[in-house]
Order: structure tokens, then sequence, then C-alpha cells
């Protein structure tokens, strides 16, 4: 049952914020809901989570209108190709994974008039992986200076996945000094979207102000998300 499940992700964010002289207010839970059904996220709403974070456009398009009576918050947490960018605009709240200003300019360019500016955050490769997304650390600070002036985005923070392999509290602790750099220089953050399932602790204790769950919070993925083309 995901009430149960709920309960025991929450309880550990409440953990990890205790031990990090934290308020467990200060970190939001995403629900990452690639490769579960529409229906699961009903009972989900009903338990009380409202936002929930989608790699795959395909995929997510039906069942955000299928939601379209509910009060659910739409997070956007895969890659952004540019020929996705106008659908992408019109379904999500959020936008995670931007790493270069032509996805951004896309995005705000498409963003429709009649919804609220699109709230993004600058993804970055912590862990310099030649393989994964992300902006390079010290192309960070120029990206968000850009994003700041397109006129239908909302700057809002950082996102990164640390490398499978590497040392998770590290990498977000190197995160963290970036975001306080950007803030340092001016930019108005309040967003630093890290942690998933295995290290949402070490996440928190690096000041992680919004976590993505999905397994810890639906159980394993059925099928494999690479099913759906983005
Ligand atoms: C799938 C995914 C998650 C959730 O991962 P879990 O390990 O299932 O919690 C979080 N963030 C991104 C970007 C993802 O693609």
């Amino acid at each position: 049952m995901i009430a149960a499940s709920l309960a025991a992700v929450s309880e550990r964010i409440a953990a990890a914020c205790r031990a990090a002289g934290r308020s467990p207010a200060s970190v939001r839970l995403i629900a990452v809901s690639k490769a579960v059904s529409g229906d699961r996220l009903r009972e989900a709403l009903a338990a009380g989570l409202r936002e929930f974070g989608e790699s795959y456009v395909q995929e997510a398009a039906p069942k955000i209108s299928a939601l379209r009576d509910t009060a659910a918050v739409w997070h956007f947490i895969g890659p952004v190709q540019s020929n996705k960018t106008a659908q992408i605009g019109e379904l999500f709240d959020w936008v995670h994974g931007i790493d270069r200003l032509k996805i951004a300019e896309r995005l705000s360019a498409q963003r429709p008039p009649r919804l609220a500016a699109l709230n993004t955050c600058v993804q970055v490769n912590i862990s310099g992986e030649a393989s994964k997304s992300g902006c390079s650390p010290p192309d960070a600070l120029a990206l968000c200076q850009a994003i700041v002036r397109l006129p239908r985005l909302r700057l809002r923070g950082l996102m990164a996945i640390p490398a499978p392999a590497s040392d998770a509290r590290s990498a977000f602790r190197e995160l963290r000094l970036l975001f306080e750099t950007l803030r340092a220089q001016g930019l108005e953050l309040d967003t630093l979207s890290a942690g998933m399932s295995d290290d949402l602790e070490a996440a928190i204790a690096e000041g992680s102000t919004l976590v993505r769950v999905g397994g810890a919070l639906f159980g394993p993925r059925s099928r494999p998300s690479s099913e759906f083309v983005s």
C-alpha cells in the first residue's frame, strides 16, 4: 500500500532532517511516477502525495490529462530534448533537467501565456561523467544568469544525480557549495533538487530542499522505463 511506504519515506526524511538540525517542512517530496499507472497515482493522491516526477513526455501526457481534475503538480525530471520542449512547456509545472541555454530559450518561448512561468532547475554534472547530462559546474553561473533573463521561466535552483558508484555525500556537498556560490553572486535560488530512494539522507545532510523518490514509494519499477521513448 502506498500509505505505508509514504509513511516510511516521510519518517526517513524526518529523521534525516533531525540529524541535520533542519525542519522536515524544508524538504519537499516529489513522487517519481514513471512506470506507475494513473490509477495508482489516484491512490497516491488520496494518501496525500501532490507532486509527481516524470521522465518521459509520451508516458506522462496521458496521465497528466487523466488527472487534470486533481491538485497534482508535475515535475519533468528527464533529459529535455529540443523537439519535446513545446509539449513539456504545456504539460509541466517544473522542469529539473535544463543543461543548456538553447533548451531554456525554447521552453520560455513556448510556455503558454495562460500558464504561470515555468519553474526550472539547472542540472549540474557533479560527478563529471562524460555520458551524463548536466552542465559542468564552471558553466552553471553563466547559464543561470542567462535563464534569469528569460521571461517565461522562473529559475529556482540546481539539480544533480550523482554517478552510481560515486560517494553521494561528497557529490551533494559539491552541489551545495556551487548553490551557495551562485546565491552569493546574487541569484535568488531556493531549490536544491537532490536525493532519490537510495541516497536521500546524504542529500538532506547536504541541504537538499527537494527529493525525488520513486522505488521507495511505489516499489521496484516492473517494466523498464526505457521502453518509453522520450
Ligand atoms: C527515476 C528517477 C528518480 C527516482 O529514482 P528512485 O531510485 O526510484 O527513487 C529520481 N530522479 C530522476 C531524475 C529519475 O530519473
